[in-house]
């Protein structure tokens, strides 16, 4: 059966080496006779396929011993309350920075627990950059400050790590995690849902500095405590154990491949073949600036939006899907996370090249 280039921006496209071992194994497990679907959450078995994907997670980001790895469920959107609720820790205000639609559900969660500040905003160019360090207003009193650093609907991604000093930085890494090395140790928290880079959605990954657990907001419920999660092994109540497995086998194949340098080199190579066409073309345009050009999601906009559907019938009939832009911008988008093959890069391009000598 042939596969298709699948451009989503999550859930998104999986290794297709993760999928046809999960496949090879998904009715007795490596001679357990049942499926991890089937595990008890507490049997050896699962233990131990949960114990290596977060050694292997561990491995790949070089999460510093004293950083807490938690396997949670909600989607970052849970994230977005949770993170003010674990993290104010007797304070009343945080610091948020404003880059577009992620950005935005974040601050309006946290409004409901935190006086919260937006340290900058790039709304007055619709969000298609992101605001320099020095133009950042920082609270140095604020309980942390949370950034987007890949905006998935914008296609904005940010390549340095913002100096906050003593406040702890929070990054929402859903559509960014793993696509390249990062130093852990700069961040209070990351987080990330899963249906991205790593695995199938029903996952949330949060790395946490353990000095920051254990003040919760009053009234946090026990699910929306890391401290609990945290001493529980993420198993205070049955974790989402076949996502948590399918993540595993993502890292191994991240680890296969050396790793994130390695990764991060080939995201460079697939993101350059479609923005060194843009560059070039005078039909389809690219609304981001340049150095913030996402390596991950690639928005970009025909000259005639008349031939929007036209071109998005011709990728299909190429085996090509999940190109149209998010309804809130419109356009187009191809999301080249990690596991989308260079050969689905090169085939959009390709179809672009084409399409606009038929059309220029
Ligand atoms: N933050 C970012 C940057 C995202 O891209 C998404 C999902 N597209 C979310 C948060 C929300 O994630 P979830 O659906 O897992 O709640």
């Amino acid at each position: 059966m042939d596969r298709i280039f699948n451009f989503s921006a999550g859930p998104a496209t999986l290794p297709q080496a993760v999928l046809e071992q999960a496949r090879d194994e998904l009715v007795n497990w490596r001679g357990s006779g049942m499926s991890v679907m089937e595990m008890s959450h507490r049997g050896k078995e699962y233990m131990s396929i949960h114990a290596e994907a977060e050694a292997d997670l561990r491995e790949l980001l070089g999460i510093p011993a004293n950083y807490k790895v938690l396997f949670l469920q909600g989607g970052a959107s849970a994230q977005f309350a949770m993170v003010p609720m674990n993290l104010l820790r007797g304070k009343t205000s945080a610091d948020y920075l404003n880059t577009g639609e992620w950005s935005k559900k974040a601050i309006k969660e946290a409004k409901k627990f935190a006086d919260v500040s937006i340290v900058a905003s790039s709304e007055d160019k619709n969000f298609t950059y992101a605001p320099a360090q020095n133009a950042w207003q920082l609270d140095p009193n604020a309980a942390y400050v949370h950034y987007t650093p890949n905006e998935t609907i914008g296609g904005v991604e940010i390549f340095w790590t913002p100096e906050t000093g003593n406040v702890p930085l929070v990054a929402d890494m859903s559509s960014n995690i793993l696509s390249r090395p990062i130093d852990v140790a700069k961040f209070g928290l990351i987080y990330a849902g899963a249906q991205k880079n790593i695995g199938p959605a029903g996952l949330t990954i949060v790395i946490v500095r353990e000095d920051l657990l254990g003040e919760t907001l009053k009234g946090t419920p026990t699910m929306f405590d890391y401290k609990i999660a945290a001493d529980n092994d993420s198993m205070y109540n049955t974790p989402p154990t076949f996502a948590i497995y399918i993540a595993g086998l993502v890292f191994k194949w991240l680890r296969a491949k050396g790793g994130l340098a390695a990764m991060e080199k080939e995201n460079i190579a697939k993101a350059a073949l479609l923005y060194d066409f843009l560059d070039t073309s005078e039909f389809f345009i690219s609304p981001v600036a340049r150095e913030n050009r996402s390596r991950m999601n690639v928005p970009f906009t025909l000259k005639n939006t008349d031939l929007d559907e036209e071109f998005l019938k011709r990728a299909k009939a190429r085996g090509m899907i999940q190109l149209k832009g998010h309804r809130s911008v419109g356009g187009m988008r191809a999301s080249i996370y990690n596991a989308m093959p260079i050969e689905g890069v090169k085939t959009l391009v390709e179809l672009m090249r084409e399409f606009e000598k038929q059309h220029a």
